[in-house]
């Protein structure tokens, strides 16, 4: 069995959708189920014994303890997490609780569980956890991509916690062994995605006829990856990653912020076409995020060379899919724009 944290989340669902569709192994799920926790997400699996939902918080360490010495997993893939920078800069103590202590409560969880294995089961664990290149800070135009050496600079709330996070992993593993892996990932975007994040948002308030918000010029950078490779990615680190090692995950594809809403809207366009005119006219550009990193970008080379992986999905393939899929799910984007969602847009973009 595995032991995964925060899959009822984006990234989280996929993967353990993923995983189950690909292996019989059992995955024991904790999650908090915040806003972006939904359970609609791991609908398909209602009836799957394979999947063992648990609903609780990575600070409850005695919950952890015990769930770990009954379901005896031979990995924990830590997902969960406060994942949105606006919701950072507005309200960062979650973040702390949640991405620093959470994961110190989970690590502790951990090392107790791991050190009271056998030999052969404790030399198989692993500790994989789950991170963004946001730790890494921001690029100029002609900086090279980050890699696995670039020295940490997180700018945001969001992305500091995160950092702080990884440095505890890497601690576990230096100071007591325990035998850790991190994925350090750019952008991810597919179903499932919680529509405050810039790719289901415009597609979501396009079609809803709202206006489609572009912080500042548009031109910040990021690097796309579709949440399927990633979670492909995660599979491979987690089968034949080494510990106490980082990967840096992405997909080769810088775009800028303006750029994905124009192909989105072309795409729209073709899919759905307005009675009049182009989902581009609802584009409004409104005050840029404090401390906006303007670039991204991921180099992903240690990992398609030391492990084989390479994003099977091309930015145009990836979207289209993307599109296509919140075409197809309207119910499930109704119900997650709901209640404390709607009180948080109306707060960032002043709407009625
Ligand atoms: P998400 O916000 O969609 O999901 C987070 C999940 O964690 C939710 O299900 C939530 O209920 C759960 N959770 C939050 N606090 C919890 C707590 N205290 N205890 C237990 N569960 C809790 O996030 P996501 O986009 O799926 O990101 C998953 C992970 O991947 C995060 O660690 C994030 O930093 C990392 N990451 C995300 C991206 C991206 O583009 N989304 C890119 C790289 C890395």
């Amino acid at each position: 069995m595995i032991f995964v944290t925060g899959g009822a989340g984006f990234i989280g669902a996929n993967f353990v959708l993923d995983w189950l569709a690909q292996s019989d192994e059992p995955v024991l799920n904790y999650d908090k189920l915040t806003y972006a926790g939904n359970l609609n997400n791991l609908a398909s699996l209602k009836n799957d014994k394979r999947h063992v939902f648990v609903q609780g918080d990575i600070n409850d360490s005695a919950q952890l303890c015990a769930l770990l010495f009954e379901y005896q997993p031979r990995a924990i893939l830590h997902f969960a997490a406060e994942s949105h920078v606006d919701r950072s800069i507005t309200g960062p103590a979650a973040f702390v609780t949640t991405n620093i202590n959470g994961t110190f409560e989970l690590l502790e969880a951990a090392r107790t569980y791991w050190l009271s294995l056998e030999d052969d089961a404790r030399a198989d664990f692993r500790f994989l956890h789950v991170s963004t290149d946001e730790v890494y800070g921001t690029l100029g135009p002609d900086d090279a991509a980050f890699s696995e050496t670039t020295p940490y600079a997180p700018n945001s709330p969001y992305s500091a916690s995160k950092a702080a996070s990884d440095h505890l992993v890497r601690a576990y593993h230096h100071t007591y062994g325990l035998p850790v892996l991190t994925t350090n990932c750019s952008n991810n975007y597919g179903p499932y995605h919680f529509p405050e994040k810039l790719i289901p948002l415009i597609i979501t308030n396009a079609r809803a006829g709202k206006d489609l918000p572009v912080y500042g010029d548009g031109l910040q950078v990021r690097d796309w990856l579709y949440v399927t490779d990633h979670c492909a990615a995660i599979r491979r680190v987690l089968e034949a990653g080494k510990p106490g090692e980082t990967y840096n995950v992405g997909g080769w594809n810088e775009q800028t912020n303006l750029s994905v809403v124009h192909t989105i809207c072309e795409l729209l366009d073709e899919l759905q076409p307005k009675a009049e005119g182009s989902y581009k006219d609802q584009i409004k550009h409104i005050t840029d995020r404090p401390g906006h990193d303007r670039r991204y970008a991921i180099d992903a080379r240690k990992l398609e060379r030391e492990l084989g992986w390479k994003p099977k999905e091309n930015f145009t393939t990836g979207l289209k899919k993307t599109v296509a899929w919140y075409m197809a799910n309207d119910v499930w984007t109704k119900q997650v724009q709901s209640g404390e969602y709607l009180q948080w847009v109306a707060q960032q973009y002043n709407e009625d």
